[in-house]
């Protein structure tokens, strides 16, 4: 008799630390384990703000798949559907369809893509940033803007050149802005034609305050340095819409730019609305184990469990610090349905957040406690550091944070990513080619 096909969908936080749950615990001659991911690594996405302001290569937060898995079956593709009844996985590989994939246990973690809006142009004009092909090109972007200003004679054209639109003010559009700004005004001093007050950067979000996650306390501390390094907050607004070089406000007004970096929030992939499973706000709802049905596990931004701390019975966030403790749990629980070990509940008290702005700046809540200024910087670092989850990748980032102390990091466009592949139907089409 052929062994248990264990396959978990998605390589990144939930599935590599489900994959490396289930290495440590199911015997090798017990069951066969694969797993199918998109993408060949982990991608470290907290740290995306740092790729788009050029002060990490895209490949220190890059945890190759292959390196943290020892005897799981990688396979580079993406799972179009699921057949729940003849459990198997329609698989589309680049070449395209690849023989269907047959499983007896299946975990499912496949994340979520940038949440779109029906505002006009979105789709061709924003920048998304939630994957290391988008925060390098929104990098070249942003540098190539610069470059773009200094060669014009044209006032409008520099004015627009010169304007950078943030849109969502959690924590990782507040993150982004914050690093991004700063890169931009270490910048200037390799052009003499463009002065200071040129530069304008605005952040917008319809909520009345920044960072909601981390509490209005430190929302307004992270307002407090942002607004005094110049950039432009305006909460309570949003755009309407995006076009050629201009933008269009919720406030009646407009600005002209080429530049919108678009950070309102995160949606599971269109596979999981394809599944016909019940969902809450678009993610799969499971139980306290994160099982979904009999042999099914789901984990991660694409999973709905309610948190039982929660004072008003909301969901867990879709946050890194779930998705890799969810990870654990479905490992664990995927190997007690084998018969090894028990079945466990999830449940985890948030940790607390953390967002890094820049130079000295930063907030954060670790345990609850609000911190801001140095201490946080460095509780913000050194959390990065002990949740990457590979040493090589740590140290590497490690080594770049060094440098870039005593160094300024190398502002170059690369050109590796061109637009076409940076436009947010590209992300939706890749979770779901
Ligand atoms: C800019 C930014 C900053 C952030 N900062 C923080 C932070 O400071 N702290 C924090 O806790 N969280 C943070 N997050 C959120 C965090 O990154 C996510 O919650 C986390 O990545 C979710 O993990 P996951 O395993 O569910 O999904 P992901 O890590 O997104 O992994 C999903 C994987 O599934 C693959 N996939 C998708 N669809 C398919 C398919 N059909 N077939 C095969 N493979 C598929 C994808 O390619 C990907 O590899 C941040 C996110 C962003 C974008």
């Amino acid at each position: 008799m052929s062994r248990p096909s264990v396959v978990v969908v998605g390589g990144g936080f939930a599935g590599y630390f489900a994959a490396r749950t289930l290495e440590r615990l199911v015997p090798a001659d017990s069951a066969d384990l694969t797993l199918i991911s998109a993408t060949d690594h982990l991608c470290y996405s907290p740290l995306l703000p740092e790729v788009a302001a050029g002060r990490l290569d895209p490949r220190r937060i890059a945890v190759p798949l292959h390196s943290g898995l020892q005897r799981t079956r990688l396979v580079q593709a993406t799972v179009a559907n699921v057949d729940f009844e003849g459990r198997t996985l329609e698989v589309v590989a680049e070449s395209g369809p690849v023989e269907p994939v047959r499983w007896d246990r299946l975990a499912l973690t496949t994340g979520s893509v940038t949440r779109t809006l029906p505002t006009p142009g979105v789709d061709n004009h924003a920048l998304g940033l939630k994957t290391l092909v988008e925060a390098q090109f929104v990098h070249d972007h942003v540098l190539r803007q610069l470059e773009l200003a200094d060669s014009t004679a044209n006032p409008d054209e520099r004015r627009a050149r010169l304007t950078f639109v943030v849109v969502g003010a959690g924590y990782a559009g507040t993150e982004t802005a914050a690093q991004l700004q700063r890169a931009t005004v270490t910048q200037l001093d390799r052009f003499p034609r463009l002065s200071r007050d040129e530069l304008r950067w605005v952040l917008l979000d319809l909520a009345p305050s920044v960072l909601p996650e981390l509490g209005p306390r430190l929302g307004r501390a992270a307002l407090a340095v942002i607004r005094g390094r110049g950039m432009e907050v305006r909460l309570g607004t949003t755009l309407t819409s995006i076009g050629e070089g201009r933008v269009a406000l919720s406030d009646g007004t407009g600005l002209p730019t080429h530049t919108v970096v678009w950070t309102v929030g995160v949606t599971p992939p269109p596979l999981v609305g394809r599944l016909g499973l019940a969902v809450s706000r678009g993610r799969l709802v499971v139980d306290e184990h994160l099982r979904l049905r009999e042999g099914v596990w789901a984990a991660g931004d694409s999973a709905a469990a309610r948190d039982p701390f929660s004072a008003t019975g909301s969901d867990y966030p879709p946050t890194a610090q779930h998705a890799q403790r969810q990870g654990l749990v479905i490992g664990r629980n995927v190997a007690a349905s084998l018969g090894v070990g028990r079945a466990r509940r999830y449940r985890h008290r948030d940790l607390g957040l953390v967002a890094d702005l820049g130079g000295v700046a930063a907030v954060a809540r670790p345990m609850g406690v609000p911190l801001t200024g140095l201490p946080a910087k460095l509780v913000t670092k050194a959390y990065h550091l002990y949740a990457l989850p590979a040493a090589g990748n740590r140290l590497r980032v490690a080594a770049d944070w060094a440098l870039n102390l005593v160094s300024r990091p190398i502002a170059a466009q690369l050109g590796l990513v061109g637009p076409a592949a940076a436009r947010l139907a590209a992300e939706h089409e890749g979770a779901d080619r």
